[in-house]
């Protein structure tokens, strides 16, 4: 359980799951290698969070609070979308969990399925896309379903939730060396998203066993913030907590 609550003093951060395994098979992810096992009931989702509750009552019991849920576990929520609803439901609740809708983000490869259901069944929540790269083919690579809803048919989507007051996008970008982390791309990010209410979240890539692809060097990293940087855009480099014990994003695998 503790690999899955990301601290921060003595607040926390749940990484929920929605599936055992994942059908999306990115090439960049740990638990994509292992295909799809099943979806996750509601139950089973919201277990996850009684689980958190419990062993921050046990083990951090002095004024350790969970603040945030976030979808960035195994699977693609918006695959599992029905039970992914009615855990949400059970979250905000008042009679269920009394989560304010601000502190519920969800993150999508792109599963427009799912995404055009959302205006009229999510309710506020947070969203997160996996953008990785502004361009079709470099994006096809990385998450194979790209190629059967492309990103401009992704952003169209995204483009038309409404957003409250200073409610954000989250875009995620995985840095990788070599391939995404040029100052081309970085240009390309930026036009992209000048215009949206975006905010960046760049991941420099977390290397697991067997994996194609390396961590770009920290100097590539800043040089690709300061450009996003250049076009207004909010960025933030997410620290790789978690790593070592290969439980950061996309490397979690039932088979550890
Ligand atoms: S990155 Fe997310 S959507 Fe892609 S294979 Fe991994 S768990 Fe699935």
């Amino acid at each position: 359980m503790s690999k899955l609550l990301i601290p921060f003093q003595n607040k926390y951060t749940l990484c929920l799951s929605t599936q055992v395994g994942c059908a999306m098979k990115c090439s960049f992810c740990f638990t994509g290698t292992q295909g799809l096992k099943r979806h996750l009931a509601t139950e089973e989702i919201i277990g996850q969070y009684i689980l958190a509750v419990r062993w921050l009552q046990e083990f951090r019991p002095n004024g350790h609070q969970l603040k945030n849920l976030v979808y960035m576990g195994q699977g693609e929520p918006l695959h599992n979308f029905d039970a992914l609803k009615a855990a949400n439901e059970i979250f905000l609740d008042q009679h269920g969990t009394s989560i304010g809708v601000q502190k519920i983000t969800i993150s999508t490869a792109g599963y427009l399925p799912g995404l055009i259901r959302w205006n009229e069944e999510m309710s506020g929540v947070n969203l997160a896309l996996s953008l990785h790269s502004p361009f079709e083919e470099k994006r096809n690579k990385l998450i194979p379903i790209n190629q059967r809803y492309p990103l401009a048919d992704v952003l169209k989507c995204i483009d038309e939730i409404p957003l409250k007051r200073k409610q954000y996008i989250i875009y995620e970008y995985l840095l990788i060396k070599n391939f995404n982390e040029s100052i081309e791309d970085a240009h390309a990010t930026g036009e992209l998203l000048r215009e949206k209410m975006a905010i960046v979240n760049l991941i420099p890539f977390n290397p697991f066993p067997g994996s194609e692809f390396e961590r770009p060097e920290q100097s590539q990293i800043e040089i690709f913030k300061s450009i996003l940087e250049s076009y207004k855009l909010p960025v933030l480099i997410r620290g790789t907590k978690g790593d070592d014990i290969l439980a950061a994003c996309g490397q979690l695998n039932t088979k550890l």
